[in-house]
């Protein structure tokens, strides 16, 4: 049976006015198994309506009851987790053991970082002088717009929401149209627990038809994205205009440094995972290695052999490590890529291949990871962003021909160093142009820290203090003494 998802305005699950929709299949299978409203500017004017109506009330609010709301769906999403992992796994074709234990986890602790974070966020304080008395206050924008891709669902649309909503901001969210399920569920539970209708309205939709009206809408105060850095270009010109405040989370190309000095087992298990996760098609995944000379040759035939080891399988089996790509025109997209390694003459030593998994996955988008060599940092290989299992090997013989190709992209989102000498790894993370920096690990992340990226992978931080600061503007009240 199909299933058909709503678009949630005002509290309500509505057809799009159009009543035109977009087909969802399960990447694991190739299968239709929904369709999802593919809203247009009508939509969006009716959701900008609920936002305005609802903003005064949930502006108003007291942190603390703000925050009880979101509280209470956290936690119907605890309870449901299991569920939730399922779901994830059916529409994005990552492996539910990742969903269960990265993905779903980490929207849940969204919810629960900021609901704590808030607590010690000033709202108001004063700066006060023989001359005057001046209250600063920090106050919601409005009515907001989170946009967020396929890769990691849930986990990136709450890290937009969360923040934006627990500030008094009503929020008009797009989770992509490609993998839109989990949120049509968070919004089922947002129901449930009574959230004031408005308070969050959720489109669904392609860029063209529901993206361009919603973040050009002059009623919305700010964008958050998080998705390819083309789609993040076209946002900026879009919202440039009117002067929205936007934030903008784009592509990668992420480098690893390994140095011969390093803790060679961490590193090579580490290495396997942040090249593969999610079918490589986590923002932060190294893509390009950059190996010492000395290490090179024996890391090549390590690193082959345990990547040779990974479970590639369907996706709902628990013991699957490597699941299928989400869609079949990034499938498509990454095997025009497998096409240029051989073009630019580049070696494939491991993978490269469409895979055929039996039973029900016969019809899966499935492709091996891929280990290449031989290209130099001035190939469209090493230059452009795949977003897929891909990855390149590239020897250096200094630290500085090493922080060199590192720094030759376009991109500056996370890059990883691996080293036994610590001196070394801190002179190191100072010269890398990237916003993410993991000495000896990958991954580990701190809510309260910074994210985002530098040059074309990002506009703005995310995290902490920076995304209550951005989805909230300052007022300073002055008064003579
Ligand atoms: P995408 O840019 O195609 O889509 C992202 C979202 O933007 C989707 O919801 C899409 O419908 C919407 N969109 C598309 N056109 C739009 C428009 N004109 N106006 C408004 N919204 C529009 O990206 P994707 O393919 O879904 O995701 C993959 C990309 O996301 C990769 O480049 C990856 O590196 C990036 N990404 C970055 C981060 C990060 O934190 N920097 C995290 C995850 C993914």
């Amino acid at each position: 049976m199909i299933e058909t998802i709503f678009n949630y305005i005002n509290g309500d699950f509505v057809s799009p006015r159009s009543n035109e929709y977009l087909d969802v299949f399960e990447p694991a299978t190739g299968c239709l198994y929904a369709r999802v409203p593919n809203s247009n500017n009508e939509d969006v004017e009716d959701a900008i309506e609920a936002g305005r109506n609802a903003f005064p009330i949930w502006s108003n609010l007291s942190v603390k009851k703000r925050s009880d709301y979101l509280s209470d769906i956290a936690l119907d999403l605890i309870s449901d987790q299991d569920r939730f992992a399922i779901w994830e796994s059916r529409d994005s074709g990552k492996p539910i053991t990742l969903a269960r234990t990265l993905d779903i986890p980490r929207a849940i602790e969204n919810f629960t970082f900021f609901i704590d974070f808030i607590k010690s966020f000033k709202l108001d304080y004063f700066i006060t002088s023989d001359e005057s008395n001046n209250h600063i206050q920090r106050l919601p924008l409005g009515i907001v717009a989170c946009i967020s891709p396929w890769n990691l669902p849930l986990y990136l649309f709450t890290w937009k929401i969360i923040p934006a909503l627990i500030v008094g901001n009503t929020v008009i969210a797009k989770p992509s149209e490609i993998t839109p399920y989990s949120a049509f569920k968070l919004a089922q539970i947002c129901k449930k627990n009574n959230l004031p209708p408005g308070v969050l309205n959720i489109l669904n939709g392609n860029g063209v038809s529901v993206g361009d009206p919603l973040v050009s809408h002059p009623k919305i105060k700010a964008v958050s994205f998080t998705g390819g850095t083309s789609t993040g270009k076209k946002i900026a010109q879009n919202t440039a205009i009117s002067f929205k405040k936007t934030s903008l989370e784009m592509g990668g190309k992420n480098p690893a440094i390994i140095f011969a000095d390093c803790d060679y087992e961490e590193m090579l298990n580490s290495l396997v995972k942040s090249s593969f996760t999610n079918q490589g098609q986590v923002c932060l995944c190294s893509s390009r290695i950059i190996v010492e000379k000395k290490v090179y040759e024996k890391f090549k035939i390590d690193f082959v052999k345990k990547v040779s080891k990974i479970i590639i399988g369907d996706p709902i089996k628990p013991e699957t490590q490597f699941g299928a790509i989400s869609s079949k025109e990034h499938f498509d997209k990454i095997n025009y890529y497998v096409d240029l390694i051989k073009e630019e003459k580049g070696s494939i030593l491991f993978g490269g291949k469409i895979l055929e998994i039996n039973q029900r996955c016969k019809n899966g988008w499935f492709l091996e990871p891929t280990i290449v060599e031989g290209l130099g940092p001035e190939s469209r290989i090493n230059r452009e962003e795949i977003f897929g299992p891909i990855v390149t090997l590239q020897p250096f013989e200094t630290e500085q021909e090493a922080i060199n190709i590192a720094n030759q992209s376009d991109y500056g989102l996370s890059a990883t160093i691996w080293t036994g000498d610590s001196v070394r790894g801190g002179e190191v993370s100072k010269k890398i142009n990237a916003g993410v920096i993991w000495i000896n690990c990958w991954m580990l992340r701190d809510l309260r820290t910074p994210f985002g990226g530098m040059k074309q992978s990002g506009l703005g931080r995310e995290g902490g203090l920076d995304v209550l600061h951005f989805f909230t503007e300052q007022k300073n009240i002055c008064k003579p003494v």
